[in-house]
C-alpha cells in the first residue's frame, strides 16, 4: 500500500520543513504518484486540472533535483523551464515553488507577456534555476539573446490545452526545438485534444501518465453515500436499491473477475438486465456487454477496475462500489464514471467489516467523510451473527456471500477443490497483511 505521506514518496528534509509550515500532511493522489516516478527521472503526463495539487507534484521533484549537489547557474543560463499559458498561472505556480523551496537557494524568476521587459532581463541576467514563462515573452527574449535554453536539464508544459485555446501551442513547440534532447519532461493538461496528444508524443519520452479526476469538481457533483453491510447482505441491498428506476445506467464495481461474474449471474436471476466485463473475457463478450449497456438493453455492466479504464460511456446515472477497491485512487476514478460531462451523478457504497481499512484509505485521500447511511434489511438472524463471527480457519473456506442458496457460510459445507479461500478474501489476502479471523 502507498505510503501517504511526503517523507514516504522520498521528498528530502529541506523541503519536507517548507510542507509542514504549509500544513500539507497528506498528499494529493497526483503527488502521491507522480512525485516518486519523477524523483526516478521519469518523464510525466498528468492530465489534471488545477485543484488537484499538480504544483507540487511537479514542483517537489524539480527542487530535489535542481538542489542537490546544486551549482548556480552561468549567466543568461536556465537550469529548468516551465511555460504557462496566462500571466496569472506563472506568478501562482512561482510563489509556490518559492514557497515550498524556502530553504533551498535556488534562483526563480518569472517572463510575462504585457509588462516592460526590463526588470525580467535584469531578474535572468546572472542565471536562474527555475525560469517560469508565457510562451511568446520567452521567444521574444531568447531571441534577443537574453536568456539561453540550451542548459534546461528539466522542461514543463502546464495546462497544454489552454496553450492550445490560446494559440500559443506553436511558440512551445518552437520552445521544445531549442531545448537539449537529454532532458526530463512533463506535460499537464486537463483534457487532451489531438494538438495536445501530438505534442506529447513530440516532447515526451515514454511517460508515466497520470489522470486523476478533478476532485473538488467531481466531490461537488457527485453524491456519495455509504452502506455498512454484511457481506453476506451485499447482493439483496443491491437488489433493493435497483427499485429505484431512477438508476437506470449503473455501472457496479467489483474487486475480482470472479466477483463480477457472480454479481451479474445474481442480478439477471433477479430480474435486472446485467452483464460483466472483466480480463477473462473475450474482446468480442466485452464490446457486446459495452454495446448493449451503451443502447440501453442492459440496466447494469459489473466491471472490475481495469476493464472499466477507458470506457467512456456518457449519461451514467450510478456508480454502485460492491466492494471498496484496495486502492484508494480506484474509487476517485470510479466514481468520476457518473458525472461526466457537467452531469450530476451518484456513487453508492457498499462497506462490510473487513473493509473498514479500505474506507480509512479512501477517506484519507480524498480528505472527506462519505456520508453513511442506513438500510433498511432485515436485521441479521442470530444464526448468521453466529456464522459471521466464528473463528475461521486459515485455509477453510470462508462465507462468500452465497446468501442466495438460503444464507451465509456452511460450516459443513464441501471444501473447494484446492482447498482455497473464496476469491475476495484470496484477493484481499495478497493484498493486505493477513487478518485476524474474526476481522
Ligand atoms: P494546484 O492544483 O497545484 O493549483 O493546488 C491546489 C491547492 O491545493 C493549492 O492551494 C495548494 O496550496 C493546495 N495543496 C496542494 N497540495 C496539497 C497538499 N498535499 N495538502 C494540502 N494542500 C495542498
Amino acid at each position: 500500500m502507498t505510503d501517504l505521506t511526503f517523507s514516504g514518496l522520498g521528498v528530502a528534509e529541506p523541503i519536507l520543513r517548507a510542507l509542514a509550515e504549509e500544513n500539507y500532511t497528506i498528499p494529493t493522489p497526483i503527488q502521491t504518484r507522480a512525485v516518486p516516478a519523477l524523483l526516478g527521472g521519469r518523464d510525466l503526463l498528468g492530465i489534471a486540472q488545477t485543484g488537484t495539487g499538480k504544483t507540487a507534484a511537479f514542483g517537489l521533484p524539480l527542487l530535489q533535483k535542481l538542489s542537490i549537489g546544486h551549482v548556480p547557474p552561468k549567466p543568461r543560463e536556465a537550469k529548468s523551464l516551465i511555460l504557462a499559458p496566462t500571466r496569472e498561472l506563472a506568478v501562482q505556480i512561482a510563489d509556490s515553488l518559492k514557497t515550498y523551496g524556502r530553504f533551498l537557494n535556488l534562483r526563480i524568476a518569472v517572463i510575462l507577456g504585457g509588462v516592460s521587459q526590463n526588470s525580467q532581463i535584469n531578474a535572468t541576467k546572472n542565471g536562474v534555476d527555475i525560469l517560469v514563462a508565457t510562451p511568446g515573452r520567452l521567444l521574444d527574449l531568447v531571441n534577443q539573446r537574453h536568456i539561453r535554453l540550451d542548459t534546461v536539464s528539466t522542461f514543463i508544459v502546464d495546462e497544454a490545452d489552454r496553450m492550445l485555446d490560446m494559440g500559443f501551442i506553436r511558440d512551445v513547440r518552437k520552445i521544445v526545438a531549442m531545448l537539449p534532447k537529454d532532458r526530463q519532461s512533463m506535460l499537464f493538461s486537463a483534457t487532451m485534444p489531438d494538438d495536445v496528444v501530438k505534442l506529447v508524443g513530440d516532447m515526451l519520452r515514454q511517460p508515466e501518465r497520470i489522470e486523476v479526476a478533478p476532485q473538488g469538481r467531481t466531490a461537488d457533483r457527485v453524491s456519495q453515500v455509504l452502506y455498512f453491510v454484511p457481506a453476506m447482505q451485499k447482493r439483496q441491498l443491491l437488489i433493493e436499491l435497483l427499485k429505484d428506476l431512477q438508476m437506470y445506467r449503473v455501472i457496479v464495481f467489483t474487486r475480482t473477475k470472479h466477483g463480477a461474474n457472480k454479481v451479474a449471474e445474481h442480478l439477471n436471476k433477479s430480474g435486472v438486465q446485467a452483464d460483466a466485463i472483466h480480463g477473462n473475457k473475450s474482446q468480442n463478450a466485452r464490446q457486446r456487454a459495452l454495446d448493449s449497456f451503451r443502447s440501453g438493453k442492459l440496466r447494469v455492466l459489473v466491471a472490475t477496475d481495469i476493464a472499466a479504464r477507458g470506457i467512456d460511456i456518457d449519461d451514467i446515472t450510478h456508480v454502485v462500489n460492491f466492494e471498496l477497491p484496495n486502492e484508494p485512487e480506484s474509487y476517485v476514478h470510479r466514481i468520476g464514471r457518473t458525472a461526466r460531462a457537467g452531469a450530476g451523478g451518484a456513487a453508492i457504497s457498499f462497506c462490510d467489516g473487513s473493509e473498514k481499512n479500505y474506507l480509512r484509505d479512501i477517506e484519507k485521500l480524498t480528505r472527506m467523510k462519505i456520508e453513511v447511511v442506513p438500510h433498511e434489511l432485515p436485521d441479521l438472524t442470530p444464526e448468521q451473527i453466529k456464522q459471521m463471527n466464528e473463528p475461521r480457519p486459515a485455509h477453510g473456506h470462508r462465507h462468500g456471500g452465497h446468501q442466495n442458496k438460503g444464507g451465509g457460510h456452511n460450516p459443513h459445507a464441501p471444501k473447494k477443490k484446492n482447498g482455497s479461500r473464496p476469491h475476495w478474501a484470496r484477493d484481499r489476502d495478497n493484498n493486505n497483511k493477513k487478518r485476524g479471523a474474526a476481522a
